[in-house]
């Protein structure tokens, strides 16, 4: 993993853009905004930004910046993201060198620089490891937001990549910036109310299929009824990663403003990615996110998905 060469890139520019993937979660913020910080306190005469649209429910990370319009003698880094379409407010061919940073399976070529590492628990933890392989001092506002990052990917140290180098990173993170990491998590864990009945309603309107496939199908009525948005459901989702009675679920809420249906997977098992990314969609092999146009392909997703279940428990 040649984390110098990004180094030297980073060195030579001085304008620098940092984008992550659209509708980005505590690691595409984290790991791009940890970055940018990074960026700045160690090179204070660059100008650094971070692209695309800003999150009410991800504030706490901070404000998105306004890219110049003539980025073609910039760097622009992309951090957690592996394929172009999902890159947010930025256009990688416009820039004049591009880095990518992250630890999604590969997907496709589009930086100059490819460092990938999907072994890695999250793209945070690969910008922890970037700053400390290059002596980079890390601002403790930056390590406040890999720390985030690295908890959203693997829901508080639980999932399956997170390994000995996530936590020998995490702990070097602590120590060296003396992190009051226990005081973060309310602002990432805490819900409305109204959330939580949301999650309720879920609970009791999910249909389990013989295969331990969960799904459900919310329309924009049942979203408006609610008082919640096309990407509550997704938000809650890893609180039904624990149920006995189910392998996979799928929740799919209907986006009108985007025309299409937003659907949020998890797995305890089975590979859910290579499905999902037949339906305008993809991410890691037990963590995927589609995005179908109409309920009747939400309809063919979940038959393939529950044939990858029926097939996993053969
Ligand atoms: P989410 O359910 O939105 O939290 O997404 C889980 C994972 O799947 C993340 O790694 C996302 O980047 C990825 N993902 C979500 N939606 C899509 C999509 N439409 N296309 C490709 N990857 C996606």
């Amino acid at each position: 993993m040649n984390f110098k060469q990004v180094l030297k890139q980073i060195k030579k520019y001085n304008e620098i853009v940092i984008a992550r993937h659209i509708g980005g979660d505590p690691d595409a913020y984290g790991s791009s905004i940890g970055l940018k910080e990074i960026i700045q306190y160690n090179f204070p005469n660059k100008n650094v930004y971070v692209a695309g649209a800003p999150s009410a429910k991800f504030r706490y990370f901070g404000d998105m910046d306004r890219v110049p319009d003539d980025v073609s003698n910039a760097l622009l880094i992309v951090t957690d993201t592996p394929d172009r379409r999902r890159v947010d407010g930025v256009l990688p061919t416009d820039f004049k060198y591009r880095i990518k940073i992250d630890h999604h399976p590969f997907v496709e070529k589009f930086c100059e620089i490819e460092l990938i590492d999907n072994t890695a628990s999250s793209a945070s933890q690969m910008i922890i490891e970037l700053a400390f392989k290059c002596k980079l001092k890390i601002p403790y506002s930056a390590a406040e937001k890999l720390f985030m990052g690295v908890v959203g990917d693997t829901g508080r140290f639980m999932y399956s990549y997170t390994t000995t180098k996530t936590f020998d990173l995490v702990s070097k993170l602590i120590k060296n910036t003396n992190l009051n990491f226990t005081s973060l998590y309310p602002q990432m864990y805490l819900r409305s109310y109204n959330d939580y009945k949301f999650n309720a309603y879920i609970t009791n309107n999910l249909v389990i299929t013989d295969n331990k496939l969960a799904y459900l199908k919310i329309t924009n009525d049942v979203l408006k009824e609610n008082n919640v948005d096309a990407s509550t459901a997704g938000n809650l989702i890893e609180t039904f990663n624990n149920i006995e009675e189910i392998l996979v679920i799928i929740l799919c809420s209907e986006d009108l403003a985007n025309n299409q249906i937003k659907c949020s997977i998890r797995s305890r098992g089975p590979i859910v990615n290579e499905v999902a990314a037949r339906f305008n969609g993809g991410g890691h092999a037990l963590a995927s996110g589609a995005k179908p146009k109409s309920f009747e392909e939400v309809d063919e997703l979940i038959k393939a998905l529950d044939e990858v279940c029926a097939d996993y428990l053969k």
